[in-house]
Order: structure tokens, then sequence, then C-alpha cells
């Protein structure tokens, strides 16, 4: 639809999100050009909007007529983007408009902070540019934190990789309708494409900023992943290949120090540009702030956690295999270290601390693994997840005993399989939380006939599935969770059915995996 709600021809001065270098500040006050029809409809992107507050949302889009061309078929000059958000789906009861500028400078992304809506209820959205209307899309605004709401429906995924499948788990995510997706990481693969891929996109591997701008259109352009950001906000956290695989802190592999930290700025700041997130996490070069907690009345807490930025570098690597953290030795020495935290000293008491004071019924954590122990075959672990950083789990597991933090429960991602299992302090003792790892959306997992002796070494893992695609659905009442694994029927056939393949119960106040 060609639509100009901007018919103002006032010299405006709009302040620019005018960014140096990496740095992301505002840098200067921009005059805006009068705005230029755009000869092709900016919005091959889509649009997000994400982390809910009971008074507003952040809505996103990123301005790219040609997603899969370098340069996007944007010029470098400032793009006048309006918006506005209403209470009903046809737009009639607009309630907040407002307009930005999507600068080069920031991929010409655009972040709008909404404030002033009603707590606890649905919104449609949309935007325009240059005589062009984007979709309109849903969103919603959380509880107020003295509310008593009755549920909470949650869908949480993790790593599509772009070129092993379609994104029919995306669809299933949209017309499943919940209140809130998490995204657990692995929003990108950086590597370089392989001959053996469903689709493929041409370039090499992502490492600077134009690359990892390419890669992430590449990505935002697929039909099924729009729906599933217009259907409901978002909430996202980041593992390894947003930026380069199994890095740590300031270390991938043999890359170490200013080199790495230059590419995961770029990382970060590409990042940052794709996903509806906040200016509190705006990167300053390659630190971003990431890790977040929201509340959801007095029903539930969720704590999005960074379990990348502020590790340490990966230890005992040169034992087996230099470039291999998914095989150590579980007698590595560092392992246990105390001051090894998964987590950096910081988030790790931020986390504490939250846990300590919650008063929330559920206490949901998205983080990226699988977090109980997975004993490997030969004696060894992977130390690219908690089985790395030992003491890091056990403070985390003695939190919840000691406080008696009410009903965690642990959503992750990874391994590209799925998982269900307790969480106990030692091998026998009663659960003091479950976990759900999601599946993956399109990433291929761990085949079926190697998880029987996985499960076999690791009895507190209740259920695993490796061959199937999807993701994972929790629905969070007063007195009882139900969590469903949704798996795709084929994920190589673009709108591939969507089905239980699984469904799990959790009674408050009692923790532990069983069956629905
Ligand atoms: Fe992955
Ligand atoms: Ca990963």
């Amino acid at each position: 639809m060609a639509y100009s709600p901007l018919t103002d021809r006032r010299r405006l001065i709009l302040q620019a999100s005018a960014l140096a270098g990496a740095a992301l500040m505002p840098a200067a006050w921009t005059p805006a050009v009068a705005q230029a029809r755009l000869p092709e409809d900016p919005f091959r992107l889509g649009v997000a909007s994400g982390e809910p507050e009971p008074d507003g949302v952040v809505l996103w889009t990123r301005l790219a007529p040609r997603p899969t061309e370098p340069g996007f078929g944007m010029g470098s000059a400032p793009v006048r983007v309006s918006w506005e958000i209403a209470e009903d789906e046809g737009l009639k009861r607009v309630v907040r408009r407002g307009r930005t500028l999507a600068v080069a400078e920031a991929g010409h992304s655009v972040h709008v902070e909404v404030q002033g809506l009603r707590p606890d209820r649905w919104y449609w959205y949309r935007f325009f540019a240059g005589g062009h209307s984007s979709q309109v899309a849903r969103t919603r605004t959380a509880p107020l934190p003295g509310a008593t709401p009755d549920r909470l429906k949650v869908a949480f995924a993790s790593c599509q990789k772009w070129e092993d499948g379609f994104y029919a788990a995306h669809a299933g995510i949209a017309a499943d309708a919940p209140d809130l997706v998490l995204f657990l990481g692995d929003y990108i693969y950086e590597r370089k494409p392989s001959d053996k891929a469903l689709r493929r996109h041409p370039e090499g591997e992502a490492a600077d900023l134009a690359g990892y701008r390419l890669r992430h259109a590449w990505y935002k352009a697929d039909p099924d992943l729009q729906a599933a950001h217009a259907a409901a906000p978002w909430l996202v956290t980041w593992d390894d290949h947003e930026v380069a695989n199994d890095y740590g802190g300031d270390a991938a592999g043999a890359q170490s120090g200013p080199g790495f930290l230059a590419r995961r700025a770029a990382a970060y700041q590409v990042y940052y540009e794709n996903m509806p997130l906040r200016r509190r996490s705006r990167p300053v070069g390659p630190a971003m702030s990431l890790y977040r907690s929201l509340g959801w009345g007095d029903l539930a807490a969720l704590d999005m956690l960074d379990t990348r930025q502020h590790r340490p570098a990966p230890t005992c690597l040169a034992e087996i295999d230099a470039n291999d953290s998914k095989r150590i030795p579980a007698s590595c020495a560092e392992r246990d270290a105390p001051d090894r935290s998964l987590l950096g000293a910081t988030q790790e008491a931020w986390l504490h601390r939250r846990l300590k004071a919650s008063r929330a019924r559920w206490n949901l954590m998205g983080q990226q693994y699988l977090m109980g122990p997975l004993g490997l075959d030969k004696g060894q672990v992977s130390n690219d997840g908690w089985d790395g950083y030992v003491q890091t789990r056990r403070r985390l597991m003695e939190t919840w005993r000691d406080h008696r933090v009410s009903n965690p429960v642990v959503l992750g991602g990874d391994i590209h399989t799925f998982f269900a299992g307790d969480l106990a302090l030692k091998h026998g003792d009663r659960p003091v939380a479950t976990e759900f790892v999601g599946g993956s959306i399109s990433s291929k997992g761990i085949e079926n006939k190697n998880l029987g002796p996985l499960r076999f070494f690791n009895p507190h893992l209740k259920y695993a599935e490796g061959e199937t695609r999807g993701y994972g659905l929790i629905e969070v009442g007063r007195d009882a969770a139900r969590i469903a694994f949704r798996g795709v029927a084929d994920a190589t056939v673009r709108g591939s059915p969507v089905r239980d393949i699984a469904a799990f119960a959790i009674a408050s106040g009692e923790a532990g995996v069983k069956p629905a």
C-alpha cells in the first residue's frame, strides 16, 4: 500500500542517530532532507517488536529494498521513517505515532521505544517510509508488577541455520500466538556456505560490518521468520554464531585479543541493528549490555542471560583438539576453578541478587545451553557450556535451593536437540529446577542413534530427540506449567506442518520432568 502520512513540509530538524564509528553514540543534529519517494518497497526485512514493559515496547525495522545485495538498495542519506501503534488490528484507534530517521551508520535500522501504553494488552503497529507502508504487526505490553495474571505463553527457539532448512518452525510459532518469543542464540551462522546446503547464500564467512549486515539480511528476508516477528514481542539473546564459532570472551580458536575484539564489535553492532532491543543495549565498541530481567505481574519473572561475552577464554583445548571446545577431558582442572564464571562476576552477582529478591511464582531463565551435566563417551565433556564452568552451575543451584526460589525453569538451545531434564546438585538428589531445551529451528542435530548412549550415561535427562526441528512452548498458569515440544514434520519443505512431539507438566512446588 502506498501511503504518506508526512504531508507536513516544514523544514524539520530531527535528531539523527548519526553514529561515530562503532561507538554508536548520537553525534549530531542533522537536518532531514525533504523526503524522496523510494522507488522500491524498503520493508523487505519485515518489522519486529521486543522488550515489553507494562507501559511500552520497542518497535523495530531496517530499511532494505534489496536484502541480498551489498548496499541493500539504500544510499548514504538519512531516510525519514514514521510509525504508529493502535489498539485495534485495523489501526483505527491509534494511540501513539512518531517519526525518526534511519541512517546508514546504523544500517538504516530503526529502534523506537514507545511509552505511554496500557499494561497487559495487545497492540498493532506499522511503519511508513518513502511512500511505502510496512505490514501491520502485533505486539503487547506486560502486566503491571502488582497484577495477578492467570497465564503466560512463551515460545522458545534457537539455532536457525538458514542453509540447513526452511523456517516452518517460525510459521508454527506465529500460528501458536504466544505472548512472547524467546530467541536463545544462533540467530545467524557466520560461516561460509556449505556445498551441501539446502539453500545457499553466496558470500563467504561474515567477519566485518558489511558481512554481518548481509548475513542478517539474508536471514531476515525469510517470510516465515518475519511472520514470527510480527506475531508477538521477542526477547533475544545470543550464542556464539552471531560472532564466531565457539568464541568465549575475547577469544575464538586461534583468533584473540584486539583483532578478535574488532570483529566482535562489528558483530555486536550489527546484532543490535537487527534486533528489537532497547537503547540501553546499544554497543560501545566490543561491549554490549544484554543480560536483563522481565516481569509478568506476580506470575513470572524471566531472566535472559549472556553466556558468551563475559566468560573467560576456553580452556583445556589442547588436550584433545585445539580447535574443538566441544570435547575436553572431564578431568580438566580449570572446569572446577571457582573464579571461572560462565556469566562473569558482575552478571552472576546480578542474577543471584535478582533470584533472592524474586516474588514471582515462576522464575524462568532464558540461556543458551543444556544446563545439566552431559557426560560424553571416553570420559569427555564439552566446555562450551555449563560443563566447562562447574562452579557457576553449583552456585546457581545452591541459590535456588537455599533461598527457596519459586519454581525455577531453565529454557535453553545450542545443541540442536530437544532435551527435558531434572537439575539437581548431586546425582540422585531431589531436583531443584527443571530444564527444557527447545531443539533447533533448522540447524541439524544429534542423530537419535547416538542419543541412547548419552541418556544411559546421563539419567537426569528424561527426554531426547535430535532429528526433529522445532521449538518449545511453555504455558505458565497459577498452579502448573505445561511444556510442549513442537516438531516440524519435514524442515526441508517450506510450510511443513508442526505438531506436539512431547508434552510435560510441572506442578507448582514440584521440580522435575513429568509427562503432561
Ligand atoms: Fe546452533
Ligand atoms: Ca551455539
